[in-house]
């Protein structure tokens, strides 16, 4: 399996690290090493002194598929979770002021926790999801879907356009605003309309 991954899909996320916003989709990948496992805690990598979370809410493949047409989008997932997109932010700056790619800053193990997962009919419309993350219990990140400026049909799509995606392929759909360092012995908890998907200690 593989994990896409969406970059600067909300404007007010975007401002705050004073990006541009991208004409294209910014697409990035991560590799299945990069999994945190379930109930696994997550240990900050030595290479860096500022790793940053930020939650994202998680699109499950269902079929195969290519050159989707955004109309048919909605067919190839039946299910949606939530997930923390973990950034060596220190390392990503090095590497963007250098117009080097980011995986080293993104993909690295352990980047990628994928909460449990809700199937989509028993939610709301994909894009009216609110979404909430906790950091030792104060919320740090809270948004809806409907701040994307890219909504996940849409996304689908694009990244099809260049990937084939199969069952079991996640798409990380892109933070809001709120992302900050994380330090040993923070717990993360992550909520999908009032669904509590992760927790996950760092160490
Ligand atoms: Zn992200």
């Amino acid at each position: 399996m593989k994990i896409i991954c969406i970059g600067r899909n909300y404007s007010d996320h975007i401002e705050e690290l004073a990006n541009e916003k991208p004409i294209d989709p910014l697409v990035f990948l991560k590799p299945d090493t990069s999994l945190v496992l379930k109930n696994q805690p997550f240990f900050i990598p030595p290479f860096s002194n500022d790793v940053h979370h930020e939650v994202e809410v998680l699109i499950r493949i269902n079929r195969i598929g290519k050159h989707i047409q955004q109309k048919f989008s909605h067919k190839y997932y039946d299910q949606i979770g939530l997930g923390i997109d973990f950034t060596a932010r220190d390392l990503q700056a090095k590497l963007k002021s250098k117009g080097l790619p980011w995986e080293k800053a993104k993909a690295f193990d352990g980047a990628a926790v994928v909460g449990d997962w809700i199937r989509k009919c028993e939610l709301p419309n994909v894009d009216q999801l609110q979404f909430e993350m906790t950091k030792n219990g104060d919320v740090v990140q809270r948004a809806s879907t409907a701040l994307m400026l890219r909504k996940v049909d849409e996304l689908i799509s694009y990244v099809s356009q260049f990937f084939t995606l199969k069952i079991g392929d996640i798409i990380f759909t892109g933070t809001p605003a709120g992302v900050g360092p994380v330090s040993v012995n923070d717990v993360l908890e992550g909520f999908l309309e009032g669904h509590r998907l992760f927790s996950i200690k760092i160490k």
